[in-house]
C-alpha cells in the first residue's frame, strides 16, 4: 500500500499543465509528480490569433512554471524529451539524461506539419498562429500589411482538424484592418479543406453552417470549401477545389499578400513510430481510460490522443479536440492514475463532446456538440458579443489557474452544465439543450 509511485506529465501545455495540478491534487504526499517540458514557460495557446495582431504580447499570456511547480511539490525537467522509452518505462531528454517513471501521461499536444505542403509555413511564404513565436512573427507581417495592403488568404488546409481558429483569425484579422483604415484595400478569401462552411470537422454543430457563412458574407469575406492546397508561393496560393466525386472542380492561383493556414497535425518526433503506442499519424492509442492500448503504465490526453474522423469528406478532414474536451480526458486520466496507484482499476470515462467558443473580433460563436458525431443529443449553437466576453473569461481564468497552480476546471465555472453537458459520462446528462 505505501509503495511511493512517480508520475510523469510528459508536454506542460493546455492539457501537461492542469494535468500534473490535478495528480498533484489525487495523490498523497509519498508519490511524486514530475513534469517534461519544451522550456519552464507555460502559454496560452488559444490566445495567439489576438498576439498575432497585437491585442496581445508575449508577457501577457505566459506564466513562469518554475516557480508554481516548486510551490506544489511538481518537479520540472525543462530540458525536453528526445525520445520515449516505453519498454524500459523511462524518457530520453535531449541533454541526454534519463527520466524514469511508474506512470506516464502524455500530453504533448500536435507537431505542425508544415512539411507536407510545398512553401507551407513561417519558415516558408505563409503565416501561423499554431505558436507563440509564429503568432509574434505574423504580427510583423500584419504590420507590414497595413503599411503596404493587398490581398489576403486565411484557412485550413487539407487534413486540418482545427478550423475554428481559423474562422476567429480570419475575423480578428478583418476586424483589425478595419480598425487601421485599409481594410477597403484587403480583398480576403477563407479558403478550407470543410466541405462546407461552418462544418468544423464536425459535421457542423446546429446552425454553424448558417452563422458563419452569414457573418463572412456580413465581413466581405469570399470562400472556397473543398480546398486542397498545392503550394505556397511569395505572393501566390495555389489551390485545387476538388468535387464530390473527387475531380478536380477548379484550380485557384490566389493572389496574396499575407497569408495563414492552420496546417494538418501529428504526433511529435519523441513518440512518433513507437509500435503499438500510436497509429500511423504518430497520435496515441488510446482506451474509453485514456489508458494506452499497449502500454498499461502510459495515458494520454489533448491533442496528442488518436481520435477517428467523422467519415469521408471529399479533401481529408480531421476532428478538432478542444479545451472542454481536454479537460474532461484529465479529469479521467487523473482519477484512473489515483485508483491504479491505490490498486483499483481505471473506472472513469471522459466525454469527448466538442464545446467550443470562437472569437469573432467583437462578437463570436459558441457551440456545444455532444457526442461528437451527429445525429447528437446535445447540437447547440449560438452567436453573440457574450462569446467574445466568455472568450477572454476563459483566457484570464485558465491563466490564473496555471499560476496559482489550481486544479479546478474551467468550464464548470462558466456555467456550461445550464447546456446540458457534463464532464465524466457517468454523471448523468440532462436530454437537451439551454
Ligand atoms: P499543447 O497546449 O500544444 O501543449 C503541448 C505541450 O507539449 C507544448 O508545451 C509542447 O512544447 C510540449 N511538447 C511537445 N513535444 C515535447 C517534447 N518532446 N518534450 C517536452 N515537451 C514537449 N481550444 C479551445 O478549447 N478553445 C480555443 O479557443 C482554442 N483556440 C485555439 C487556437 C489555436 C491557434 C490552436 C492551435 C488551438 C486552439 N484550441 C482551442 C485547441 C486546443 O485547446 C489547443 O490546441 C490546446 O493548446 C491543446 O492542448 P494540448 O495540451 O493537447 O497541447
Amino acid at each position: 500500500e505505501e509503495c511511493m509511485a512517480h508520475v510523469v506529465v510528459l508536454g506542460a501545455g493546455l492539457g501537461g499543465t492542469i494535468m500534473a495540478y490535478e495528480l498533484r491534487k489525487g495523490l498523497g504526499k509519498e508519490h511524486k509528480v514530475s513534469v517534461v517540458s519544451n522550456g519552464d514557460r507555460y502559454s496560452f495557446v488559444p490566445s495567439n490569433p489576438w498576439v498575432a495582431v497585437g491585442w496581445r504580447d508575449r508577457e501577457s499570456i505566459e506564466v513562469d512554471l518554475a516557480p508554481v511547480f516548486a510551490r506544489h511539490d511538481i518537479a520540472l525537467h525543462p530540458q525536453g524529451a528526445k525520445r520515449l522509452k516505453p519498454a524500459e518505462r523511462r524518457i530520453e531528454l535531449n541533454d541526454g539524461s534519463s527520466v524514469a517513471y511508474d506512470y506516464l501521461v502524455i500530453a504533448t499536444g500536435p507537431e505542425l506539419a508544415f512539411d507536407e505542403i510545398d512553401g507551407l509555413g513561417p519558415d516558408h511564404n505563409s503565416q501561423s498562429i499554431c505558436h507563440i513565436d509564429h503568432a509574434l512573427k505574423t504580427k510583423k507581417a500584419f504590420d507590414a500589411l497595413v503599411d503596404n495592403p493587398g490581398p489576403v488568404v486565411i484557412g485550413a488546409v487539407q487534413g486540418a482538424s482545427c478550423f475554428g481558429p481559423a474562422y476567429e483569425f480570419a475575423f480578428i484579422l478583418e476586424k483589425a484592418l478595419r480598425k487601421a483604415k485599409v481594410r477597403d484595400r484587403v480583398p480576403m478569401t477563407f479558403v478550407t479543406s470543410e466541405p462546407y462552411i461552418g462544418h468544423l470537422g464536425l459535421d457542423g454543430v446546429g446552425d454553424t453552417k448558417g452563422l458563419l457563412e452569414s457573418e463572412l458574407r456580413q465581413h466581405h469575406i469570399k470562400w472556397i470549401c473543398n480546398a486542397k492546397v498545392d503550394r505556397v508561393e511569395p505572393g501566390k496560393m495555389f489551390v485545387s477545389e476538388i468535387a464530390d466525386d473527387g475531380s478536380l472542380k477548379k484550380a485557384h492561383e490566389l493572389p496574396q499578400v499575407f497569408s495563414m493556414m492552420l496546417p494538418a497535425f501529428r504526433g511529435v518526433a519523441a513518440v512518433f513510430g513507437i509500435e503499438g503506442l500510436t497509429n500511423a499519424r504518430g497520435f496515441i492509442v488510446v482506451d474509453e481510460h485514456q489508458r494506452s492500448t499497449s502500454y498499461p503504465d502510459i495515458f494520454a490526453i489533448g491533442v496528442c490522443v488518436a481520435i477517428a474522423p467523422l467519415g469521408k469528406t471529399p479533401v481529408p478532414t480531421g476532428v478538432p479536440k478542444t479545451g472542454f474536451m481536454i479537460e474532461s480526458m484529465v479529469t479521467a486520466a487523473a482519477r484512473n492514475i489515483g485508483r491504479l496507484v491505490r490498486g483499483a482499476e481505471p473506472d472513469a470515462q471522459a466525454t469527448w463532446n466538442a464545446v467550443c467558443l470562437a472569437d469573432l473580433g467583437d462578437s463570436g460563436v459558441a457551440f456545444v456538440a455532444q457526442p461528437q458525431i451527429p445525429p447528437r443529443n446535445v447540437n447547440w449553437s449560438s452567436s453573440g458579443k457574450w462569446v467574445h466576453t466568455a472568450k477572454v473569461g476563459f483566457e484570464r481564468y485558465f491563466l490564473h489557474k496555471v499560476r496559482t497552480g489550481k486544479a479546478e476546471p474551467f468550464y464548470e465555472r462558466l456555467a456550461l452544465q445550464v447546456m446540458g453537458v457534463d464532464k465524466l459520462k457517468e454523471i448523468k446528462i440532462d436530454d437537451g439543450a439551454a
